[in-house]
């Protein structure tokens, strides 16, 4: 069969092939493709009807629930393009999405709605909102997630819903093309102000496609949404490989680590991708044992450092391996992977596990500061080239023509390669510490952290410092029942790393600031760095 040009004929597809077979399960509630295929049309026709044309932005805030999908797919077959935005993100980040995307139509939850959104949308050019309640599509309460109450609905928004159900066929003529604009994907802002990366149905289908034939998933697969759909990788390494798979994506709304393992004995899922401190919360959850994981052919794990420490001790308490990516938003998710079978090589100076190997198409290359090539082993910046890389940001040519020269795609991580081809991602540039000169790379130290057996995460950064510059500062919290004082990790990198790497001061904190897709916020702890040094330096 010819491959589909986008999700939306990648589902009619499916339901040619299986109308009836699972396509989303939540709780208690579960969607045939058939359900989805017919929902996402009156959605389409709905958002047509009130004036939505092609190539308009609906913006989607919301967690990993059917309303997500129904959104996504109904806007997609009424041409328009999608602006997935984080439901945790205050007023301010909102508008700027709101602003910058020009979006015409919102969909967000009732509450969200009621409590904040209005207000932030009354400023922008929205002039259609849909709102969800996520009680609908599930019966079972689970109190650990679906604490909220079903809201009067508001008199200016209509229920996502009920929409759905009306009935109604996706106005004509608006299938997406393969060089339409499917996402403007903010990036997840860990290093400042987010800019729209223009991810093209093309892009997200060729990972897509490259995850269906490649990952190894037997037929008619289950997947489970870790990572949140709003994030690329939820995007396209969960919701749309699964689609394109004809495979059932298993939605339990957000990352609660009790009820990830209920899904994961009830629902046997084949595969799962998430960041690495969701499977160090489930390695650490107390009901968490082998036969949980029993079912998975593979599990993944992308967006961000893998520490080759979390690996084995994963193995050790779960029984699987867990299998990296690397990708950013601008290449719609993964540039390289562990393909299924394989486990990453561990660089044996740095020992750094390797992320992956390029997918096929893509060519990855590490150049030096020149633009020139360096040999492999050598350390640079790692540049991508592929059918995946975005065309670029969203209304900036300036952004785009520096960050994608020629089309290739800069990434800003510095990462060296073997010569079997297996990529290293070293850091990002901007997180390097100069220590009195020297370079330190915050990963390296937090890779040592990761090892000591009372850590649970680990975050390096820079401080300023008087007479070195910068100095090396870390932030830990401890797995549950364990101790650990902070003068003894900070020995313990000292053992273990040259002098000028290990940390001159190291903070426990009961959490570490995330993002909602896991991400350990380097940005806030140097923040607070810089805060406590300044604090310091009055005393
Ligand atoms: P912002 O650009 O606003 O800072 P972000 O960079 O976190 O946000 P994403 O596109 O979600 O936005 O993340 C991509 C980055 O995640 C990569 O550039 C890289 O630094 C990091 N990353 C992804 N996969 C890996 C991996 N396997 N190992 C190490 N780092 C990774």
């Amino acid at each position: 069969i010819e491959p589909a040009d986008s999700l939306v004929h990648a589902l009619r597809d499916a339901v040619a092939a299986a109308p009836d077979r699972t396509c989303l399960t939540y709780f208690d509630a579960r969607l045939s493709y058939r359900e989805v295929d017919e929902l996402s049309d009156s959605v389409a026709a709905h958002l047509a009807g009130r004036g939505l044309e092609r190539g308009d932005r609906v913006a989607v805030l919301l967690q990993n629930s059917p309303h997500f999908v129904l959104a996504v797919l109904g806007a997609w077959k009424a041409g328009a393009t999608v602006v997935p935005v984080n439901p945790m993100y205050k007023s301010a980040e909102v508008a700027h999405a709101l602003r910058d995307g020009e979006v015409a139509a919102l969909v967000c939850t009732d509450r969200a709605w009621e409590s904040y959104l209005r207000d932030t949308a009354a400023d922008s050019p929205v002039r259609i909102v849909l709102t969800a309640c996520e009680l609908d599509f599930q019966t079972r309460d689970d109190a650990r997630v679906l604490t909220f109450e079903r809201l009067p609905q508001a008199p200016d928004a209509d229920d996502l819903v009920a929409v759905a159900r009306q009935g109604g066929k996706a106005p004509e003529g608006r299938d997406p093309r393969p060089g339409d604009i499917a996402l403007i994907s903010y990036t997840s802002g860990t290093s400042g102000t987010p800019k729209g990366a223009t991810n093209t149905h093309g892009n997200i289908m060729h990972n897509a496609e490259r995850q269906r034939t490649g990952l190894a998933l037997p037929e008619a697969p289950v997947y489970y949404a870790l990572a949140p759909l709003f994030h690329i990788t939820g995007m396209v390494s969960e919701f749309a490989t699964c689609l394109n798979s004809v495979g059932t994506l298993v939605l339990t709304y957000r990352f609660e680590p009790g009820v990830v393992l209920d899904a994961f004995a009830e629902h046997r899922p084949h595969y799962t991708v998430g960041p690495s401190t969701a499977y160090m919360a489930l390695a650490a959850h107390p009901d968490a044992t082998p036969e949980h994981f029993a079912s998975f052919v593979n599990i993944a794990s992308g967006g961000a450092p893998v520490p080759p420490a979390l690996v084995e001790k994963f193995r050790a308490r779960c029984g699987r391996y867990i299998r990296t990516g690397y990708g950013l938003t601008e290449c719609s998710g993964a540039a390289a992977a562990v393909p299924p079978g394989l486990e990453s090589p561990v660089d044996p100076v740095s020992g750094t596990l390797a992320v992956g190997l390029p997918g096929a198409d893509t060519v990855v290359r590490i150049l030096d500061e020149q633009g020139a090539e360096v040999p492999f082993g050598e350390q640079g910046e790692i540049v991508v080239r592929g059918p995946q890389v975005v065309p670029g940001y969203w209304r900036r040519p300036e952004a785009t023509a520096e960050t994608f020269p020629d089309g290739e795609l800069r990434t800003g991580d510095i990462g060296f390669m073997d010569p079997q081809g297996w990529l290293y991602v070293v850091d990002r540039k901007k997180d390097m510490i100069n220590a009195s000169g020297f370079k330190v790379w915050p990963r390296e130290v937090e890779d040592v952290l990761y090892t000591h057996p009372a850590v649970r995460e680990a975050a390096v950064v820079g401080a300023p410092d008087g007479y070195r510059g910068e100095t090396v500062w870390a932030y830990v919290s401890l797995r549950p029942g364990a101790e650990a004082d902070p003068d003894e990790l900070a020995v313990y990198c000292k053992e273990r790393l040259a002098a000028y790497k290990y940390p001159r001061q190291v903070e426990i904190l009961p959490d570490l600031p995330k993002t909602t897709s896991g991400k350990i916020l380097r940005r806030e702890l140097r923040s607070r760095a810089q805060d406590n040094h300044a604090h310091d330096n009055q005393q």
